[in-house]
């Protein structure tokens, strides 16, 4: 009997250590679902709420940063518009450009926030560069986008009025962390007035006071220039001499005598090209230096300028003819210089007064 217990004890030990993990599974099925849902659920709530604290940081973050990035152009705005320069930015992405207010002011209009397609020629329509200053500014600028360096030129820029101003236009690059250009920063300053004074003095300094014709200095050198840099070509020096001027002065007065002048000159202006150095040595003598001109239509200009000098001029009642001689010198000898050619011309001159005057001497070097 005593036997027969122990061993009922033993059987009930063996089976119960013969449960796998699947009875126990099959056991505790209900329970088990019910934990995992409630461990998935309460995995899903915390990945939720950190996903979404991480998301309201990081918008904050990015909120800060863009509240930064507004005060910053708001405030780079303020010191541009109330700064006395005109400055101005154009990103390279053509996006948040900026110009100060004088730039306005000033010119009558203002560089576009956005820019489509930015190009070295939309920069040169958008700064409303002169025509005649385009190449000037394009070889500035892609000296600039090439060297990442900032430039200076002297330039016109136009109002709003199409009229131009001469302007000296500093711009540098604006370099990116990788080294490439963001954008580029610009200064604009008016010289103007400054520019056209001195403008005005050389053209002054280069030009006879009574005629606006080359004055005689001014005429050697660029003859001389001509002469030098041109030896393939013939040319033609022409001296032109009223006759009798002195009565023009005597009878119709002086400032008659000036109005003559200043005719003959325009006169002379459109008998030759506007190539050619046409210049008042000073009293009623004209110098022209012809550039490469042909025999024939050398010989048809000087009848045509006879022909047109002689005129009748009239003050008072007072009638008085002029007419003019003219000696040349055609001239196909590459070696020739200037004092020769004049010596050349001034003895063909001589010859044409002595000869009756109203008429041409023709001399061939
Ligand atoms: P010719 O045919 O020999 O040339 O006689 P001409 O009277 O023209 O004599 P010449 O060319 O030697 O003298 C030019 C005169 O031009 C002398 C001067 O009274 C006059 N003259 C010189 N400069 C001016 C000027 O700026 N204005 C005026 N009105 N007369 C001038
Ligand atoms: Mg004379």
């Amino acid at each position: 009997m005593e036997n027969i217990e122990v061993k009922a004890t033993f059987d009930e030990e063996i089976y119960e250590c013969n449960h796998t993990f699947w009875d126990f599974v099959s056991m505790y099925k209900l329970e088990l679902i019910l934990a995992l849902v409630i461990v998935v659920a309460a995995v899903s709530v915390i990945a939720v709420i950190v996903v979404k604290s991480f998301k309201k940081k990081h918008n904050i973050i990015r909120q800060q940063e863009e509240r930064v990035i507004i005060l910053q152009q708001k405030r780079y705005q303020m010191i541009i518009d109330n700064s006395d320069e005109m400055l101005y930015e154009i990103s390279m992405q053509g996006d948040a450009c900026i110009s100060s207010e004088k730039i306005k002011e000033k010119f009558g209009w203002e560089i576009p926030k956005r820019v489509e397609d930015l190009s070295i020629r939309k920069l040169s329509d958008i700064l409303h560069v002169h025509p005649d200053d385009e190449d000037l500014f394009y070889s500035s600028t892609e000296g600039l986008v090439a060297e990442k360096r900032s430039k200076e030129i002297l330039i016109r820029l136009g109002k709003g009025d199409g009229s131009y101003l001469w302007c000296n236009v500093i711009y540098f690059p604006v370099l990116d962390d990788q080294n490439n250009m963001a954008s580029i920063v610009g200064k604009i300053v008016d010289v103007d007035s400054s520019v056209k004074e001195k403008l005005k003095l050389e053209l002054q300094s280069r030009t006879d006071g009574l005629t606006s014709l080359l004055n005689k200095q001014t005429f050697e050198a660029d003859t001389i220039k001509y002469i030098r840099d041109n030896t393939a070509v013939s040319s033609a020096f022409v001296f032109v001499d009223m006759d009798f001027f002195k009565t023009i002065n005597d009878q119709l007065g002086h400032s008659m005598g000036d109005q003559v002048i200043r005719d003959t000159a325009i006169k002379l202006q459109v008998i030759f090209a506007n190539c050619d150095l046409v210049s008042r040595f000073g009293g009623d003598e004209f110098c022209i230096f012809v550039k490469d001109i042909p025999a024939e239509t050398l010989l048809d200009k000087l009848n045509f300028a006879i022909d047109k000098l002689s005129d009748v001029y009239s003050n008072n009642g007072i009638r008085v003819q002029l007419t003019g001689s003219i000696g040349a010198a055609y001239c196909s000898d590459p070696t020739v210089d200037y004092g020769q050619l004049f010596a050349c011309a001034d003895k063909a001159l001589y010859e044409a007064k002595k000869n009756g005057r109203n008429q041409f001497v023709l001399k061939y070097i």
